[in-house]
């Protein structure tokens, strides 16, 4: 028997989830995995008065916090009488807000939280912190996603990915141990040279992946790079996840045409994830309402709007400890009301018209997907917006308006990071600017590359 047919029988005789549900910390996060599949297909009263009762519960934690008791107050909202429909008296919630209220948004309870950051969507940096019930409440919703994509215990996973924070797990005995039971392989997406897309497939050749999960342009590019080479993957078995970043009509088709699997999109943020998923009908992306209540409105007049573009605006649903209620999380989109036949019973994300990441090609012939620059800004507090720009091949500029916290040190940990990809050789141009405008559709793209190349 090998190393890897080892490995598949231990992680399908589902012996992590034997374990772990005997450690009664561990127990609540697998009975929030067995519910939430179901809590999709709840009939619309069930599903309705299960929201409210979340509903109610978050106002009731916002209470705890300086910031919200002031907003509650304000709209004449007692959490105990609130209704779904009461949600639209109280005003949005901005990555402006966030920074200039900072703790004051924290709702004090005695779960413990955790410290995130984003560049969201806007590439407008952002600190703020999620507690255990939300993190629970991800990582069910996250298997049930894979459910959704045809997972089973003991497939194989491959992640094309980047994500420093998910690079370090990785790296750790206890990243190590988490993905030998998951039964997943690391192939980092923020080094795809030629030369490195050529290994990522020849080891998935043998390894043989049921399910890649990727950003959306790195599985692009590497279809690409195979068609190209006229290879032919004979992987993977079951199916694509794609996410953090917009899947365009272009992209599936050429991704799909290449492995000859079905790709399954997501949505989600740093700030909330486990927002949406694709079901195996793809009539666009159910709204796990359960974890979000999600409004699609006008920019302008704020009203709600279904079946045409509108800007999203999520109120999560299990973040107890810094509420976010009516957080813009800067994308457009469309939301139908029109079920999908699947049966599951939820609104569904019809178009998403959200980040839109570049990959940088670089002299020395590594191709870097544009997150890695994002990732840079993460947790920066005096940097209000951001844009990365790759001029030519070794011309780069970066622009940058800054916020009353800003010190020279803050840009320092950014230029090192981005001197570590393009090298001492190029040119890179600094530019404090008072704005930065967005691009035609009404959307900021803070990473941009204007080189473009085909594979040979
Ligand atoms: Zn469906």
């Amino acid at each position: 028997m090998t190393f890897q047919q080892a490995q598949d029988f231990i992680c399908k005789s589902r012996l992590e989830k034997s374990i772990s549900s005997f450690l009664p910390l561990k127990r609540r996060k697998w009975k929030l995995y067995h519910n939430k599949g179901s809590l999709l297909c709840l009939a619309e009263p069930e599903k309705k008065r299960f929201q409210e009762e979340k509903f109610k519960n978050l106002l009731r934690q916002a209470l705890n916090s300086p910031y919200y008791s002031g907003v509650l107050e304000k709209a004449g909202l007692n959490p105990d009488n609130a209704m779904l429909e009461d949600l639209k008296k109280l005003p949005f919630l901005t990555k402006e807000i966030i920074r200039r209220q900072g703790d004051s948004l924290l709702a004090k309870s005695k779960s413990r939280l955790y410290q995130n950051a984003s560049g969201g969507s806007t590439g407008e940096p952002i600190v703020f912190y999620q507690d255990k019930n939300y993190r629970e409440n991800v990582w069910a919703t996250m298997m049930v996603i894979l459910e959704m994509c045809g997972w089973y215990y003991g497939a194989r996973v491959a992640r094309l990915w980047g994500a420093p924070q998910d690079k370090r797990r990785f790296r750790t005995l206890r990243g190590r141990l988490i993905y030998f039971f998951q039964n997943t392989r690391f192939y980092d997406s923020f080094n795809m040279s030629e030369e490195n897309m050529l290994k990522y497939h020849y080891d998935m050749t043998r390894h043989k992946p049921d399910i890649i999960i990727c950003y959306a342009s790195s599985i692009y590019l590497l279809a690409k790079f195979l068609k190209k080479r006229g290879l032919k993957p004979s992987y993977p078995s079951i199916s694509i996840n794609t996410s953090a970043e917009t899947l365009l009509p272009h992209m599936r088709s050429t991704v799909t045409e290449v492995f000859g699997r079905d790709v399954y999109d997501k949505y989600g943020s740093r700030e909330i994830s486990g927002i949406a998923c694709e079901c195996s009908l793809h009539r666009g992306l159910h709204v796990f309402e359960d974890n979000v209540i999600l409004e699609c409105v006008d920019p302008i007049t704020g009203k709600d709007v279904y079946e045409k573009p509108g800007e999203l605006v999520v109120t999560d649903l299990n973040n107890l400890g810094m509420p976010f209620i009516r957080y813009r999380i800067g994308d457009m989109g469309v939301i139908s009301r029109e079920m999908c036949p699947c049966g599951r019973n939820t609104i569904v994300l019809k178009k998403i018209l959200g980040r839109i990441t570049d990959n940088f090609y670089l002299k020395n012939g590594k191709i870097v997907h544009g997150e890695y620059f994002t990732h840079l800004f993460y947790g920066i507090r005096g940097i209000k917006k951001f844009q990365f720009i790759q001029e030519q091949e070794g011309e780069f500029t970066l622009d940058i308006v800054k916020n009353g916290n800003y010190t020279e040190d803050c840009l320092k940990r950014v230029l090192l990071g981005i001197r570590d990809v393009i090298g001492e050789d190029a040119s890179l141009k600094v530019e404090f600017k008072d704005r930065i405008p967005d691009t035609s559709t009404g959307k900021h793209r803070f990473t941009i590359s204007n080189v473009k190349r085909d594979f040979i």
